[in-house]
């Protein structure tokens, strides 16, 4: 699978630029992590998928396009991780 990999991007809570950011382009996901170990910030945007790594789509139907998928959101922070699911 496709990717863009950046390194020393800045990171969006310390400023610093230690952020090492991953982005599919062929699927629009992404992942962000800084690399400042006092920080610890990081990000990650993921299709919502099942057990089987099946992706869910808002319909219940086979039809994966973007808008039918569901963007999972999580924050990594102050050593804590918070999930959002994102239903635009
Ligand atoms: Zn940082």
């Amino acid at each position: 699978m496709g990717s863009v990999i950046s390194y020393d991007v800045e990171c969006p809570k310390c400023k610093q630029e230690k952020g090492f950011n991953d982005f599919y382009y062929k699927n629009h996901e992404e992942y962000f992590s800084c690399q400042n170990s006092e920080c610890g910030f990081g990000y990650s945007y993921k299709w919502k998928r099942n057990e089987k790594h099946k992706l869910v789509t808002k319909d219940e139907t086979e039809n994966h396009s973007f808008d039918n998928l569901i963007m999972i959101e999580t924050v990594y922070e102050n050593g804590k991780e918070t999930i959002t699911e994102l239903k635009v």
